[in-house]
């Protein structure tokens, strides 16, 4: 509940799934979702991806969760590319190449330290450069350790991709996310024939100090 932003890539179901659940704990938590919660977004999709969310809740079986009641959360929708000033953050966005409109991010708090997101995306060669120098950068592989040419990939990357953006832009760490956990080991080790920093496969049930 501690949570008062959501950065969303892009609304793809596996992205939003947890939206429905985590909008209403909110409301009942602090009953003014509009003062508390800020959803930063491509702009797309999002107002139909909360609508669906609060309807979720089914207000005619819970007249408190009724929508006048709930209203919606602060909504900051993105450009395609640009650089947003939030709180003591600086978020950096480019355009993803991906199914549908999404987001690679930047963000960089008031120390310089930064955080990339490739979110999904097929590789393209302005990734490296918007990740240059980035302490984390946490990376998609959907493929794993299987090399698709370019031009096969649906808007996806593979280790192998994560490992030469990772390389090419100078990375600190590498965080590899977006795939199997079964994967895990030889996607590591994938990127690793690219990159020689430190690379970190997220487990669920595990916590990694990031
Ligand atoms: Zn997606
Ligand atoms: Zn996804």
């Amino acid at each position: 509940m501690n949570v008062d932003t959501i950065l969303f890539t892009h609304l793809h179901f596996d992205h939003y799934a947890g939206l429905s659940a985590f909008l209403y704990y909110q409301y009942f938590h602090c009953y003014h979702l509009h003062d508390h919660l800020t959803v930063i977004a491509p702009p797309e999709q999002i107002d139909g991806v909360l609508d669906l969310a609060i309807d979720y809740f089914r207000s005619e079986d819970c007249p408190a969760c009724d929508r006048k009641n709930i209203g919606l959360p602060t909504l900051i929708k993105l450009p395609e590319r640009g650089t947003l000033s939030y709180g003591d953050y600086r978020i950096d966005c480019i355009p993803s190449i991906h199914a549908v409109p999404g987001r690679c991010y930047r963000i960089t708090n008031a120390d310089g330290h930064s955080i990339g997101f490739s979110g999904d995306t097929a590789y393209f060669p302005e990734l490296e450069t918007f990740f240059a120098g980035v302490d984390t950068l946490v990376f998609e592989n959907s493929y794993a350790t299987k090399e698709v040419e370019p031009k096969q990939k649906p808007g996806h990357s593979s280790a192998h991709d994560a490992g030469r953006v990772a390389a090419a832009a100078g990375a600190g760490r590498l965080v590899l996310v977006h795939s199997s956990h079964t994967d895990r080991e030889a996607a590591m080790a994938c990127a690793g024939q690219y990159y020689h920093g430190q690379i970190s496969y997220p487990v669920s049930g595990t916590f990694d100090e990031i």
